[in-house]
């Protein structure tokens, strides 16, 4: 053994130790530590040829690139739609780290099992059924991508073709509809080989809303004169938190042949709380769903859960078949479902996060939220030169400015909110005008946070349209 490596692996628990303490303190900080870092690069070192050992490296990298790294995971980075990491959470990642386990098949550790267990967990979490059955993947882009491969193997069934030996070729022309699709679905489209140019958006309802018009999916799929197709259904769009009437959606099947998939990505959290679970009626009716947990679960990244009713179809789609690795049997290894062959336990931090807060540790999360974003939708309304692009419905502010939203005015209002360290928010465009989006999703967010990014907003704006802060 190398002779910096035997002497870390003789004093491993000291260099945990060491690790741990840096730990502490760098998380305890993340509330003060700047929101964002613009200016956080170190120039590239080179390849060291000696080693340092851990703790060397633990000091270089504390000097070098840890003052660079972001707060994005404390209480008011609402750019995106960013979650943090709850301290169970914490726990149940180093131990992964620390065990290691290659959760690809079952037969030799109880890891798989764990997985299983957690993701009876989260199906019930959501209001699904037994006949739904998952996956972890790295984020709900792959879930979506792996939602909409097993609807393209669907796709081939109807027309009798086994897409995942002929390629997707041979079904020809694909027909993807969709309201108000996150940019992903596009991604996976690409990556799947249907296309990107085969999503077709189908108008929303009237009346400021994100939500996809029942009626005119109707239409749509009318006009396929009996084609199957695919529907992608989006329980929570970013930018106004919009959600479609699965109910209604699902409600097609019985006239048009297509598979229903629903991207919950964070809006999948509304069925934690008694309040916003309608928003999420009818999610069980999908036939496969994707919900991010690196968002609303507050778990580290990268995580994120995929459902399915069609199994079946999903093993021939991912299925790894090798003399030393056998067939699918009833209860398939998860190498068989998901991109991946060897897998992390991703599942841990979940179990823990679960295990240690349960459903309503995670319900008090996602309403203390929507609380807080309800809150600074109110206060940005009351603000002559702010106007919300759209109601708060439910942890995003989306918000711009009154006087000439420009491209250029409203990023000089975000990078000036950025650059006060107080609070992140992220540009879009919505309804055709530049805004802004702040979401609501972080476990430590409290009502004085909200207080410091409404300083931060207020006196940006002020900055911005030449008025005094608040
Ligand atoms: C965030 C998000 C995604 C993509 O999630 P990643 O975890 O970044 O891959 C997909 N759909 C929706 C609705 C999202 O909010």
């Amino acid at each position: 053994m190398h002779p910096v490596l035997a002497d870390d692996l003789s004093r491993l628990p000291a260099l945990l130790q060491i690790a741990r303490d840096f730990a502490a303190k760098e998380v305890a900080g993340i509330v003060e530590r700047p929101v964002a870092r613009l200016d956080g690069r170190s120039e590239p070192a080179p390849l060291p040829l000696e080693g340092i050992g851990a703790e060397g490296a633990l000091a270089g990298f504390a000097e070098r690139w840890a003052p660079g790294f972001s707060g994005s995971a404390g209480p008011r980075y609402l750019g995106f739609v960013t979650g943090g990491a709850t301290p169970a959470a914490v726990t149940g990642d180093w131990l992964t780290s620390a065990y290691d386990q290659n959760v690809s098949g079952g037969g030799d550790s109880s890891a798989t099992a764990l997985e299983r267990e957690t993701l009876g967990w989260l199906r019930e979490l959501f209001g699904l059924g037994e006949e739904h059955s998952g996956a972890f993947v790295t984020g709900a882009t792959v879930s979506n991508t792996v939602g909409l491969a097993v609807a393209r193997e669907w796709l081939g069934e109807q027309l009798g073709i086994d897409v995942s030996r002929q390629g997707g070729a041979a079904l020809g022309p694909v027909d993807v509809l969709s309201g108000t699709p996150h940019s992903s679905i596009g991604k996976a489209l690409s990556v799947l080989g249907i296309g990107r140019d085969r999503l077709r958006t189908v108008p929303a309802l009237p009346g400021n809303r994100e939500a996809v018009d029942v009626g005119a999916l109707a239409t749509a799929l009318d006009a396929l004169d009996g084609r199957p197709a695919i529907v992608v259904a989006n329980a929570g769009t970013v930018n106004t938190v919009d959600f479609d009437d699965l109910r209604a959606v699902a409600a097609l099947k019985q006239r048009y042949d297509f598979w229903l998939h629903v991207d919950a990505a964070f809006g999948g959290f509304a069925a934690l709380s008694p309040s916003y679970a309608h928003l999420i009626d009818g999610l069980d009716a999908a036939d496969s769903i994707c919900v991010d947990l690196h968002k609303w679960l507050n778990v580290p990244y990268d995580a994120a859960v995929q459902f399915t009713r069609r199994q079946d179809l999903q093993v021939r789609v991912f299925h790894n078949a090798s003399p030393y690795l056998g067939l699918p049997t009833d209860e398939p290894d998860f190498l068989h479902l998901t991109p991946e062959n060897s897998r992390r336990l991703r599942a841990l931090p979940a179990w823990f996060s679960l295990m240690a807060y349960g459903r309503e540790g995670h319900r008090e999360i996602v309403e203390r939220n929507v609380a807080l974003a309800r809150t600074v939708g109110e206060r940005i309304a009351r603000a002559p030169e702010l106007t919300l692009s759209a109601p708060v419905r439910l942890n995003v502010v989306c918000f711009t400015l009154t006087e000439r939203p420009t491209r250029e005015r409203v990023h000089a209002l975000g990078r000036a909110i950025a650059a006060s360290g107080e609070a992140f928010v992220t540009p879009t465009v919505y309804d055709g005008t530049h805004a802004l989006r702040a979401a609501f999703s972080n476990w430590r967010t409290t009502e004085a946070d909200v207080e410091r990014v409404l300083d931060a907003v207020l006196t940006a704006t002020g900055a911005v349209t030449g008025e005094a802060g608040p």
